[in-house]
């Protein structure tokens, strides 16, 4: 299975007020422009704002996260600042339920963060006397959303200004629309296997016990259904990417596609491309030095598990989705 990870812009869901429509509260915006410009060179968004949709209307009064009392299980929800009888949790969540058919199409998500409707954690929760009670709040519509899709890629757009940040939630996107593209369509066992295998650098590269751990389960396709066992690998992989590729990992990772390549290496070739990994893993040069030396002797290989490695695939750094100037 050869993936192409890019073939054309990825539908991707994002909170309106991101994309620079005065529809906040106070008429304003929340504009990014490593999103809009940025990332809007891979991603086709779907802009959607819950509040306006449910007719709140702009400018409006805010609203905010309210728990019924302290206990940690306590009821949370969505209760105007000014009218505390204005209470639209469930005209969010009916708006979540409405979209979801549509947001089948996204391969990720970009939420505002800090909002009562679209933060994806951390918001701030208040209890009825209208004291500050914790900031461990998540928006009502953007809870209900990772309800339909567990394991669509999801980040807050003031994260994506991290660049590590940015590269990891590309790697996760273009890995779900990848899944979506060349196995969803036709998930037999030998299909996801094929997936994993081409997946199986990169995912070392995020983590590596969990990496193993994924490939025991796979091995033992044959004890689960179908459906269970597809949708078990996709939750899988897609909990392995979302961990940050360590360079440490990452350079194991590295060893071992040096590994599928030394026997058709000169000893100096070899002894070079050792020094450009360790030269790589303390700090000293860039991964893409690496890459693109190992995708040089790439072709002297005749075997397909190495040129299947999605590991070796033009890095999101590499496409210039990394860096923002
Ligand atoms: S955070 Fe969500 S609800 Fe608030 S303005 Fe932006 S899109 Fe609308």
């Amino acid at each position: 299975m050869n993936i192409q990870l890019l073939t054309q812009k990825i539908p991707v869901g994002i909170s309106q007020c991101v994309m620079g429509d005065p529809v906040r509260y106070n008429a304003g915006h929340k504009h990014s422009r490593v999103c809009t410009q940025l990332l809007g060179h891979c991603f086709d968004y779907v802009p959607l704002c819950p509040e306006v949709a449910i007719g709140l209307g702009v400018p409006r009064d805010p609203i905010r996260l309210v728990k019924s009392d302290p206990a940690p299980d306590a009821e949370v929800r969505v209760i105007g600042v000014v009218d505390p009888d204005l209470d639209v949790t469930q005209p969010l969540r009916d708006y979540a339920d409405s979209v979801a058919p549509e947001l089948q199409r996204v391969r990720g998500y970009i939420f505002m963060q800090n909002s009562p409707s679209c933060g994806l954690k951390g918001v701030r929760r208040y209890l009825p006397n209208g004291h500050g009670h914790d900031s461990d709040g998540v928006g009502m519509f953007a809870a209900r959303i990772r309800e339909y899709f567990p394991h669509l890629p999801m980040e807050e757009t003031g994260r994506l200004n991290n660049s590590e940040i940015r590269e990891n939630f590309l790697t996760r996107v273009f890995a779900y629309d990848a899944w979506f593209r060349y196995v969803e369509e036709d998930p037999r066992p030998a299909r996801i296997i094929e997936f994993y295998t081409a997946y199986k650098y990169l995912l070392l590269a995020h983590h590596q016990v969990k990496t193993r751990e994924l490939g025991r389960f796979i091995a033992d396709a044959r004890s689960h259904d179908a459906e269970t066992f597809a949708f078990e690998v996709r939750g899988r992989l897609m909990e392995i990417l979302a961990h940050m590729a360590t360079r440490k990992d990452r350079t194991n990772a590295l060893m071992h596609v040096q590994g599928h390549l030394k026997e058709f290496l000169s000893r100096e070739e070899k002894a070079e491309l050792t020094q450009l990994i360790e030269d790589y893993r303390l700090g000293l040069k860039p991964v893409s030095a690496v890459l693109t030396l190992l995708r040089h002797y790439l072709p002297r290989s005749p075997h397909h598990f190495i040129h299947s490695q999605l590991l070796l695939a033009t890095e999101p750094a590499e496409m210039g989705l990394c860096d923002f100037h």
